[in-house]
Formats: structure tokens, C-alpha cells, sequence
């Protein structure tokens, strides 16, 4: 027999062994939970794809927000549904908006949690594209600058209402910037900017177009979000947006971009977050369902992938559950 000298197995001897030597720990902190808040419903409705998950009334969102809070989590992302759509998008920055409401209620109810608000206008426009859309003939153009310009005024008017982090979601060419100079120039220089930096075309964002009601009447996101097979590009993208000023940088969808959110985090040093979207989610909800999978170990098993591959923050529809399965 020949004698060893290193053994890793010893360090796996014993629980107490393990625990010791762990690289990669989940805690409370590291979890976002995002919210949908929609003016057309008086009471919550469930979003069918994604089991567990809800659209909530105006009047029940500073409660779910407290009660996101009590469980232990430090942070919201707010996303809203307005009653009414149009071209300009114009409930996106309308001072009495859906998402303006419900930051003050959140704040009135719970000023110590924080509260991101997704900037976009997917979800204000009647076509539900990302920005402002020109027709010629037979097609379609979203037009950059115009779109920006209007996004400068969604986050301004969050930031108003009182959000602490304002998160552009669109992929428009020089929002970080003009965001920033917005919000510096209107006062709001503490509010924070986490820009989604490379946010891919991708097929797991399906049952989000059923939460946020935001799937484009014609055509698809691939002139503005990211071709899945490009990396350097993503690395140029977020290039961009940190010299703009974001002060946190993301990487959407996560678990098939965790090479990309590597790179991110690596390259640039900056708080680094993922977003494990809803595909995502189903997917493991729908295998949990039929008894293929251990729930709780398998999101627990993809949070650490994830945090191991670079995130600091991830922002999860897991985040109530984790935040109690990783509260010690
Ligand atoms: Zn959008």
C-alpha cells in the first residue's frame, strides 16, 4: 500500500470539519426579494408560472414589504403594472405611478428596508418594448435617446418618492450616465444606481411576461438585450456602465451566465449582484412538484453556485424561504 501525504477527505471527516473549512456561506443579507405591484387587481393574485409567487394590490404592498422585512431581508425590488398603457410610457414617470405609490407606503411603513425600483418601460408602453418605438412600414425601431431621456425621468421620479436604489432594466445605450446626471442634478446624489449591465435575450424570462404583463405586442428584445453567446461583450457592456456611474453592477439570467458574473466580478471589483429569474424558478418549482427534486437543497445548492461564481447580492423569488433557511 502506498502512503498518502494529502488526504482531502480528512478535512470532510465530521460536520464541525466542514463547517470549518467552507469557502462559500449564504446569510439573509445576500438575498433581494422582488415585489409586483399592479392597479389593476384589489387583492393579490397568483401568477401561475411561478408557483408561490404573487401580484399584489397597492393597498397590500407595505405589508408584504414589512413582512419581507420581518423575515430578515434588508431589500425590495419593486416592479409595477399600471391600469393604463400607452406610447410614451407615461405611468412610468407619472408622480402619483404605481411604483411611486407604493415606495411611499413601503417607506412609511418600514424606513429601514431598503426599497430598489426597476426602471423601464416595458411595462408602461402599449407595444411593451423596452423604449420608444418608431414604425416604418413593416418595421420597428426602438429609438435610444428618446428611450433614455424617458428612463431619466422614471428613476428621477423614484427617487423622489423616496427609493434608495434605483435599477435600470432596459439595456438602452447611455442610461447609467444620463440617470446620474439626473439624479445629481435634481439633489438626489446619495440614491444609488444598480445598472443591469449585461442583461441577455434570454429564454428563462418567460414566466416574468405573466407577472409584469410586459411581453412586447410585436417583434423581440434582441436589438437591445444581449446575444446569450457573447462574453467580451458583456465585459464592454459593464465597462460602460461603471464608467457611467453605476454603483452596482448585474448579470440576468444567472445560473447560465455564471462565467459572465465570474468575469464581472473579477474585472471590476464593484458589489457585483445576479438575478435568478423566473424560468429559472420554475423550472425547480415544477421538478419539485413532481417529487424529481429536494426543493430546499436544490435552490440552496444554485444560491451557492451563484455566490461562488462572483455575486454578492442575488436577487431571488426564493429570498422569504432563504432568508429563514440561512438565518443562524
Ligand atoms: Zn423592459
Amino acid at each position: 500500500m502506498r502512503t498518502l501525504l494529502h488526504r482531502p477527505r480528512r478535512l470532510r471527516r465530521t460536520p464541525a470539519l466542514r463547517d470549518l473549512v467552507r469557502e462559500t456561506t449564504l446569510t439573509p443579507n445576500d438575498f433581494i426579494l422582488p415585489l409586483f405591484v399592479s392597479e389593476k387587481i384589489k387583492s393579490r393574485r397568483a401568477i401561475n408560472s411561478m408557483p408561490g409567487v404573487e401580484q399584489l394590490a397597492p393597498n397590500e404592498i407595505a405589508a408584504e414589504a414589512a413582512r419581507a422585512a420581518e423575515s430578515g431581508l434588508q431589500a425590495v425590488l419593486l416592479f409595477g403594472i399600471p391600469n393604463e398603457k400607452d406610447e410614451q410610457a407615461s405611468g412610468a414617470y407619472a408622480d402619483d405611478g404605481v411604483v411611486q405609490k407604493a415606495v411611499r407606503a413601503i417607506k412609511a411603513a418600514r424606513p429601514d428596508l431598503l426599497v430598489i425600483t426597476d426602471v423601464c418601460l416595458c411595462e408602461y408602453m402599449s407595444h411593451g418594448h423596452c423604449g420608444v418605438v418608431r414604425r416604418d412600414g413593416d418595421h420597428f425601431h426602438v429609438l435610444n435617446d428618446e428611450s433614455v431621456e424617458l428612463l431619466a425621468k422614471a428613476a428621477l421620479s423614484h427617487a423622489a418618492a423616496g427609493a434608495d436604489l434605483v435599477a435600470p432594466s432596459d439595456m438602452m445605450d447611455g442610461r447609467i450616465g444620463a440617470i446620474r446626471e439626473a439624479l445629481d442634478r435634481a439633489g438626489f446624489d446619495q440614491t444609488g444606481i444598480i445598472s443591469y449591465a449585461a442583461k441577455f435575450a434570454s429564454a428563462f424570462y418567460g414566466p416574468f411576461r405573466e407577472a409584469a404583463e410586459s411581453p412586447p405586442q410585436f417583434g423581440d428584445r434582441r436589438t437591445y438585450q444581449m446575444d446569450p453567446a457573447n462574453a467580451a461583450e458583456a465585459l464592454r457592456e459593464t465597462a460602460l456602465d461603471v464608467a457611467e456611474g453605476a454603483d452596482i453592477v448585474m448579470v440576468k439570467p444567472a445560473v447560465a451566465y455564471l462565467d459572465i458574473l465570474w468575469r464581472v466580478h473579477e474585472r471590476f471589483g464593484l458589489t457585483t449582484a445576479a438575478y435568478h429569474v423566473s424560468g429559472e424558478y420554475a423550472m425547480v418549482k415544477a421538478a419539485a412538484a413532481n417529487g424529481w427534486l429536494d426543493e430546499r437543497s436544490a435552490v440552496l445548492e444554485i444560491m451557492t453556485g451563484i455566490k461562488r461564481a462572483g455575486a454578492d447580492l442575488i436577487v431571488t423569488y426564493w429570498a422569504r424561504e432563504l432568508a429563514e433557511w440561512t438565518r443562524r
